[in-house]
């Protein structure tokens, strides 16, 4: 059950792989959070994984808390979700026509998240933002944009404004490169502050397309909605005649089967997919009520496309997945194993003296180096983001693989046993005594 991990800890075929791919790569990354700056030190190069678990070039094994950055509910490399994949791929990657494995995916979809009436495939969790965006002002004929400080929505240019993930670690949240005009019609909000929302609509309520907003936020670290702030949003779309959008890429199929949406109880009017809905392969989905996603070429005259769109490999791998987490006790399993992490971490914390505030909704947790409780992007970045960093070390010496960064979720998938979670507190309760008395 212990993970072997070298002893001392080394990684040096990572940094010699590191050493040549920034060569290669910008950062000699392909994504700029797995660089490690928001921890400092060398990433490890990963090699394998299977269930929980993950080795690196060097050897070392790891209990894996990213999951790929969520998609991996089932777990790495799950038996079904391979030979679905290597089923597909024998018949062909990709034709560029209707498959039918894109209309059992879609019907799917649907079933588990009943506001979505028609659904397209897109390639990524950015493309469904961006596409869900286009469709809104198409629809509405207006063009501002309400999202939340810390929210992250992908990285298309009206959306890099006060985002998190990434951006938040780099302490750029408005990258060079976007367009001051497209950044002018994005109005960004404090999380949880609905009175700010409502001003905004008083003040542009003529102009605002729609809000866009993670309902349950993960990419500054987890914070849960207040209560009333969903339904309230709700409200004044409604009110105001502007579409409400939920950005489920995280949080859908995760905190709940019918997504962050179906565990409050609020409707959006279009839901953004990605992640989960691929089962690790590349897929992102927007859908929503017939009449809006009805704008959407052919069908309407809001354009997307897309090659590779519904590529029958990452079809395959949604279709097993989605299979896999309709199983009964799927949900509770989850919750169960989950809120043992979170109470074995908040004691640990607490027994070593560490400052530390646990957020959790369902198999999302982001623990905090913070005094006090975080409940939007203010009091998330008021963490101790060093203290993190030493943290993430001692925690991966010990050979459990957390989040590079202060600022996003840990994801607890099937495949997590109550021993790797035993194992894992344990671990944290070292970690969090080593730094008292370093
Ligand atoms: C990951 C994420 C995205 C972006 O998805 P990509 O597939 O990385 O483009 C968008 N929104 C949210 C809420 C996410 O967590």
């Amino acid at each position: 059950m212990t993970p072997t991990v070298a002893r001392p800890y080394q990684i040096a075929r990572s940094e010699a792989l590191f050493g040549d791919a920034q060569q290669h790569l910008p950062g000699g990354v392909n994504s700029p959070v797995r660089a490690f700056r928001g921890v400092e030190g060398t990433p490890v190069f990963i090699e394998r994984g299977a269930g929980c678990r993950m080795w690196d070039v060097d050897g070392n094994e790891y209990v894996d808390y990213v999951g790929s950055w969520g998609p991996l509910i089932a777990g790495h490399a799950h038996p079904e979700v391979v030979e679905a994949v290597r089923r597909a791929a024998g018949r062909g990657t990709s034709y560029g026509a209707p498959t039918e494995a894109e209309v059992r995916l879609a019907a799917m979809v649907k079933e588990a998240v009943p506001s979505i009436e028609l659904v397209r495939f897109v390639n990524s969790g950015t493309e469904a933002t961006m596409s869900a965006l286009r469709v809104a002002r198409g629809v509405t004929g207006r063009e501002m944009i309400v999202k939340f400080d810390g929210g992250y929505h992908g990285h298309a240019d009206g959306l890099l404004v006060q985002a998190g993930s990434g951006p938040l670690t780099l302490g750029a949240p408005d990258s060079p490169g976007v367009p001051a005009a497209a950044a002018a019609q994005t109005l960004s909000l404090a999380f949880n502050d609905l009175p700010a929302v409502g001003a905004a609509f008083e003040r542009h309520g003529g102009g605002i397309a729609a809000v866009i907003v993670e309902p349950v936020a993960g990419n500054m670290g987890v914070v849960p909605p207040a209560t009333g702030f969903l339904e309230g949003l709700r409200q004044l779309c409604t009110r105001h005649g502007a579409l409400l959008i939920f950005d489920e890429v995280m949080t859908g199929f995760r905190v709940a089967r019918g997504g962050a949406q179906a565990r409050y109880g609020v409707t959006p009017d279009i839901t953004c997919l990605g992640k989960i809905v691929g089962g690790g392969l590349p897929v992102g989905a927007y859908g929503g009520r017939r009449d809006v996603m009805e704008y959407v070429a052919p069908l309407g005259p809001v354009y997307q496309a897309g090659t590779l769109s519904g590529n029958p490999l990452a079809m395959a791998a949604g279709i097993a997945t989605l299979e896999l987490i309709r199983r009964p006790g799927a949900y509770e399993q989850l919750e169960e194993v989950s809120s043992r992490l979170e109470r074995g971490m908040a004691r640990g914390a607490h027994e070593a003296g560490v400052a530390y505030s646990t957020n959790r909704v369902g198999s999302m947790l982001t623990g905090f180096f913070a005094g006090g409780p975080v409940t939007d992007y203010a009091s998330a970045r008021s963490a101790d983001r060093r203290r993190y960093g030493r943290f993430f070390h001692a925690m991966l010496e010990r050979g459990v693989y957390l989040a590079p960064s202060q600022f996003e979720a840990a994801f607890i998938s099937l495949a997590h046993t109550p021993a790797d979670i035993d194992y894992t507190v344990a671990a944290a309760g070292a970690a969090f005594r080593a730094l008292v008395e370093a």
